[in-house]
């Protein structure tokens, strides 16, 4: 579906075609999107607001046209509800600096889950650090979903925060988050949801999720790298301090006292990446192109073959392990393989030689290192679709699978 649009697809690796199965670290750039960068770079880069020249207006305009349809996509009630920032991980940073500062103390808690990516650990466990707070983790049960029970017991007066991801960026399984919200908010406590391997996958309401806050990556959805958005109800962004002081985020600086922005601006220090909105924009437009509906179906499908193509294949003697094989997946799923005496094959290994094939899977711990320990391996193989990826995909790869496995077996 769609392979035209991203001219890398027509690249060859090692002289094989290039099967890029390895979009849940980045997404290839249609050429819509390529063409805005360089659009915006050779008709209308100049800083945005504030410029009353045209180049500055236009520049503005463009921006905050961006916003508004990323506001769009994740059906925020306003583009006040959208801030730019440079990604997920940036995103939660910001919320951990600025929730932190309003509302986390001494003896407070924040709960995450043990699927999380470091981007959503990190940032807590350094919050919990600077104000003497503890870090709780919802655990998994057997078949690797998250227990639901636990994080009942784990929430208490003094949870301040609940901050999970939507969809694991290793199993590729999909979190019961609406659960979580609602638990959450019987309880009156936030949840801020990772949605970097959800909203490039599904279509995603905040207003319906009813989440408090929503982090996510452009360039993990044909955008560009460098900029992303961290969504907030806007009661809470009312509430909230900003992040980060300088440029942007002021209303009136005095050496006595310095006023905030408006919304969303007041989390908007510097100059942000209008260019790279611009291009963010038009690969929203590109997704609406195509539709959610078709893009859901086609990937969901691209799981569930890729899964039924890896039983089909000849095995040498070896075992291959899908993790969490028979739960709902979107997007990206994991596995490793076990040779004729019962070993680990490394990961590093088998991507090693499938990518001699054309075939690019990403290996190791995935930026999730406790759940990579709680599986007890040194790391997995990730097989991570877009909306390009196809049936041919499916088929090279567990040609490349099978070779791998004949000389690793
Ligand atoms: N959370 C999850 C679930 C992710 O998959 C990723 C990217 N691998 C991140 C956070 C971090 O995203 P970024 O590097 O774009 O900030």
């Amino acid at each position: 579906m769609n392979k035209n649009d991203f001219p890398i697809l027509r690249e060859m690796v090692y002289g094989k075609p290039l099967v890029y199965l390895d979009n849940a670290a980045t997404t290839q750039k249609p050429q819509v999107v390529l063409d805005a960068i360089t659009n915006a770079y050779t008709h209308f880069n100049a800083n945005i607001h504030r410029g009353v020249h045209k180049l500055s207006q236009t520049a503005t305009v463009e921006h905050e046209a961006a916003r508004a349809k990323v506001a769009s996509l994740i059906g925020a009630k306003s583009p006040n509800e959208v801030v730019f920032t440079k990604g997920t991980t940036d995103s939660i940073n910001a919320l951990a600096i600025s929730f932190g500062e309003y509302a986390v103390n001494e003896g407070d808690n924040i709960i995450v889950s043990a699927v999380e990516h470091h981007s959503n650990i990190v940032p807590w466990q350094m919050l919990c650090q600077r104000k003497k707070a503890q870090l709780r983790v919802i655990p998994l049960t057997n078949d690797l979903s998250l227990d639901l029970d636990a994080y009942k017991q784990m929430l208490d007066q003094r949870t301040k925060l609940v901050s999970v991801a939507h969809v694991s960026n290793v199993l590729g399984t999909i979190n019961p988050v609406r659960e979580i919200i609602e638990t959450a908010h019987s309880h009156g406590v936030p949840v801020c949801v990772d949605g970097a391997q959800s909203v490039p996958h599904m279509r995603l309401n905040v207003q319906d999720l009813n989440c408090d806050f929503l982090a996510f990556s452009a360039h993990k959805m044909y955008g560009p790298t460098g900029i992303g958005v961290l969504y907030g109800k806007e009661d809470w962004l009312v509430k909230l301090p900003p992040a980060e002081g300088g440029g942007e985020m002021i209303e009136h600086v005095s050496w006595e006292k310095t006023t905030y922005n408006t919304l969303p601006y007041k989390f908007e220090a510097g100059t942000p990446d209008f260019n790279g909105s611009y291009a963010f924009g038009k690969a929203t437009d590109y997704i609406t192109s195509i539709g959610w509906e078709t893009i859901e179906t086609h990937e969901r499908n691209l799981v569930a073959e890729t899964q039924q193509a890896m039983r089909h294949i000849h095995l040498n003697g070896c075992r291959l392990h899908i993790y969490a094989e028979q739960q709902p997946k979107i997007g990206t799923f994991s596995f490793n393989a076990y040779n004729h005496n019962g070993a680990l094959i490394h990961p590093f290994d088998i991507g090693t030689l499938l990518d001699r094939q054309g075939v690019a899977v990403r290996t190791g711990h995935h930026c999730a290192e406790p759940l990579i320990n709680l599986l007890g391996v040194p790391g997995t193989v990730r097989v991570s679709f877009a909306l390009y990826n196809d049936e041919n995909d499916i088929r090279i790869f567990a040609n490349a699978l099978e070779k791998a496995l004949t000389m690793l077996g």
